[in-house]
């Protein structure tokens, strides 16, 4: 049993189960059109996101691969049937908030009453029970230690709201790149989104835009990276109106906001089932269990320290 270790690091790599994630929300409600369309006039247009969810169930049933559907509670509501066919796929149904706003624009109390109304909301719909968080944008971060206090109260088992590095609209950069306990005496576990280390910086590596805009070669350098040298699974996530080349343009949205949308989108399915075929890929809820004891051994930023349970 002498293999070579570079064999055995790359069996270990192989057999890693990363996190597959689907932030579940309509081509209007996005972050990067936030300024030009606002909430209440989302009942006014016409919704793509049960379809886009339908051919992303089919892209990943075609791989055999269960991943979490990270949902607002708003499109919950309106598509019940989308969550129960989502649920009944195999998939873990999880929460997303009530209706993207970032958790940094909360103070505790409403962000209490937001993750609060999303998960009801979507427990409702399709009858499961929802045990994960994952923030709007990203948007946990040292302007926001309370959340952590807030989800285990609420007893959520794990969140993925943090990305840990320097990006122009989210970002925590002194957060830890892989799964640590925010509170002392809380089992919460936090699944950072993915980053790569290059050239001793950290990059992000965990889809959204990066994904649709870099070559495939990219992220599957990345995702190697991080299985085979750091040993840990990565966190990966996309959205379901990304698989959608023919969805309505806006047009005054800004150039960098039309860019950052719509680059890539014809691409995007190509590419998402090469990703799915070619790493092993499983539910948040699975990945959070698989990082437990890891995670005790993580450092916390130093603005979580204190905060208690
Ligand atoms: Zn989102």
């Amino acid at each position: 049993m002498n293999a070579p270790s570079h064999s055995l690091s790359a069996l270990a790599g192989a057999r890693i189960v990363n996190g597959l994630s689907v932030d579940v929300e309509d081509w209007f409600q996005v972050g990067a059109f936030e300024d030009v369309i606002a909430r209440d006039e989302w009942d006014s247009i016409s919704t793509r996101v049960a379809d886009n969810v339908y051919r992303v169930i089919d892209l990943l049933a075609e791989a055999d691969v269960r991943g979490t559907f990270f949902t607002l509670g708003w499109v919950a509501k309106r598509h019940p049937n989308m969550i129960r066919r989502i649920a009944d796929a195999g998939h873990e149904v999880a929460s997303h908030g009530y209706d993207h706003a970032r958790v940094f624009t909360f103070d505790r109390k409403a962000f209490a009453e937001d993750i609060r109304k999303a998960r009801q909301t979507i427990e409702d719909c399709a009858g499961v029970k929802v045990s994960g968080y994952r923030a709007p944008s990203f948007s946990i971060d040292h302007r926001t230690p309370w959340a952590f206090a807030e989800l285990a109260e609420q007893g959520y088992a794990y969140s993925s709201s943090v990305a840990p590095v320097v990006h122009d609209h989210y970002g925590w950069p002194e957060a830890p790149r892989f799964a640590f306990r925010p509170l002392a005496g809380s089992s919460l576990i936090e699944l950072p989104v993915t980053t790569a280390m290059l050239g001793g910086r950290r990059v992000a590596a965990g889809g959204g835009g990066f994904f649709r805009v870099l070559p495939y070669a990219f992220s599957r350098w990345a995702i190697r990276q991080v299985n085979r040298v750091d040993g840990r699974p990565a966190v990966f996530y996309f959205h379901p109106w990304e698989v959608d080349p023919d969805q309505p343009r806006v047009p005054n949205a800004s150039m960098r906001s039309r860019l950052r949308h719509y680059t890539g989108l014809a691409r995007m399915a190509g590419k998402l089932s090469d990703l799915v075929h070619e790493f092993r890929w499983g539910r948040m809820d699975e990945v959070a269990v698989a990082e437990q004891v890891r995670a005790d051994a993580m450092p916390v930023p130093a603005v979580l320290t204190g905060i208690a349970a």
